[in-house]
Parts: C-alpha cells; sequence; structure tokens
C-alpha cells in the first residue's frame, strides 16, 4: 500500500481510493467500481465521514438479524473485496455466515480472483463460483447465485449493491441489509435494514454489535429487528447530508 501520513486530514479517504486502486491494478475492482467510490466518498464527505446514531441503530439491528438467521449469507463484489476483506472475514465468523462473491459485471477469472484474495484474508469456504440458481426477475448474468447460497439465505449482506438486484432479492422475502453512503439510491430504500455508512465503519461496527449481543435470547434479538425503522433511517441520514450541503459542507 501507498504511504500516507496517518496525520493527513484526508487519510482514510487516501487509504480507500489507493486500496480501490490496488483492487482494479490485481483486477478485483472493475472499472466502474472506481465510480462507485467516488460517489461514495461525495456522500461520506456530508456524513461528517462518520457513523451517524441512526447508522449504528441499523448496525445493531443487523448484528441481530445476523445472528437470529438459519442460513445468512454475506455478499462480496469487488469493491468490498478491495476495501475490507479481513473486515468481512472476520463479520462472517462471528455470526457464522457463508461468504459468497457476488459482482455485477461477472466474470469468472474476477470471481476467482476474489475468492483467493478472501482466502489470503482467511476465509476458508467462499461460494459463487458454482452458480447453479438463478434470482428471479433479472437478466441471465446478473441473476446467477449459488443455491445453497445467496439463493437460499434468509438473511443477506449486500454492500454496494445494484438496485435492481436490491429489489429481486427482497422479492424473494429475504432479509436484506444494504451498506450504502447514498440514502437516496434504490438499493437502501428496498432493504429491510439500510445502513448508510461507509463499508469501512459499518462491517467492524456489525461485528462488534453481534459480539456484544452473542449471548442475548431469540426474544430480544427479535425485539431489536422489530423495533428498527427502515424509513426513519434513511430520513435521518438525507436529512443529515442535506444540512450539511446547506451549511457549505
Ligand atoms: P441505484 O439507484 O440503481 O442503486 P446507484 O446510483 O447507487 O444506482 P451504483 O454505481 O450502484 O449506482 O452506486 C454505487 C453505490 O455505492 C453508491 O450509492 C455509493 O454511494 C456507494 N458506495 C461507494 N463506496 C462506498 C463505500 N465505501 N461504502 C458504502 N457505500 C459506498
Ligand atoms: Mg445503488
Amino acid at each position: 500500500e501507498v504511504e500516507v501520513p496517518e496525520s493527513h486530514p484526508r487519510y482514510h479517504s487516501l487509504l480507500t481510493r489507493h486500496r480501490i486502486e490496488a483492487g482494479v491494478e490485481k483486477g478485483i475492482t472493475s472499472q466502474q467500481g472506481l465510480i462507485a467510490q467516488g460517489r461514495g466518498e461525495a456522500f461520506d464527505y456530508l456524513l461528517g465521514e462518520e457513523t451517524i446514531p441512526s447508522a449504528d441503530r441499523a448496525a445493531r439491528a443487523a448484528a441481530a438479524a445476523l445472528l437470529r438467521a438459519d442460513q445468512p449469507v454475506l455478499s462480496v463484489n469487488g469493491n468490498v473485496a478491495a476495501l475490507v476483506p479481513e473486515e468481512m472475514v472476520e463479520l462472517a465468523e462471528v455470526v457464522d455466515a457463508d461468504l459468497e462473491v457476488n459482482l455485477f459485471n461477472r466474470t469468472e477469472a474476477r470471481i476467482e480472483r476474489i475468492t483467493d484474495h478472501l482466502r489470503e484474508h482467511g476465509a476458508t469456504d467462499v461460494k459463487g463460483l458454482t452458480a447453479d440458481a438463478r434470482i428471479p426477475g433479472i437478466d441471465h448474468e446478473r441473476a446467477k447465485v449459488d443455491a445453497d447460497g445467496i439463493y437460499s439465505a434468509d438473511v443477506v449482506v449486500v454492500p454496494l449493491e445494484d438496485g435492481d438486484r436490491a429489489e429481486a432479492l427482497g422479492e424473494m422475502g429475504k432479509t436484506e441489509i444494504v451498506i450504502d453512503l447514498n440514502p437516496l439510491s434504490r438499493s437502501p430504500q428496498v432493504a429491510s435494514i439500510p445502513i448508510i455508512d461507509n463499508v469501512l465503519r459499518a462491517l467492524p461496527n456489525i461485528t462488534d454489535h453481534a459480539e456484544e449481543l452473542a449471548g442475548a435470547s431469540g426474544d430480544e434479538l427479535a425485539r431489536i429487528v422489530d423495533e428498527f425503522d427502515p424509513d426513519e433511517a434513511l430520513q435521518d441520514a438525507e436529512r443529515r447530508i442535506r444540512t450539511a450541503s446547506e451549511s457549505g459542507g
């Protein structure tokens, strides 16, 4: 990784950019991933580059939903693999979930490279290459998932998912946890639990909540999930972004 002094005021943002660049160089992140990164950065700037309280409540609800799940699956794309491979592996371990590589611009080669990359960061079993099931209502290439992975999961975490697929997964009746910095994007708007936060902060935060909730009863976990209001979380994030832009950032 490129050296950025930690004292630099834009340290995290620069580090993130370098990781995405390195991901593109390694062939795990797509060119479109660079554009997605730029959009995310703009929203993060307006959110103050911090986890707002409503996003923290969403992360807690996500942890509860994952702990309560029968078959939770964490979806990994090229940006997620470049930015937070270790954090994905760690969350999967803590909530006993499977990891599945799931790409918008799917190629076998890129899935293999991401799978290897996740293994280098401690993953043992990575799904996504079997691709023996299809998400209903999505065009062929983008519909491909593993039958024993995302297809049959009851709870899915889809960071930075595309709007169409997020909607189709929701229609399959899954509890869908979306991490996305843009509260106006369709993906968080169709999620059961939208987390409006940077994946760099949101993933370790879900893991912390899951560790803290490890001893909670099924009833308590259910209550935490039920009490979470997705519309309120989206509105709160949007309000903060609009206020920040009115006051000049
Ligand atoms: P749609 O409305 O169909 O969802 P979109 O405008 O969201 O389309 P995408 O290219 O899928 O188009 O956008 C990528 C999304 O990923 C953006 O909403 C961006 O804010 C988000 N994003 C990018 N980087 C991060 C990150 N590090 N953490 C969280 N979200 C991110
Ligand atoms: Mg989107």
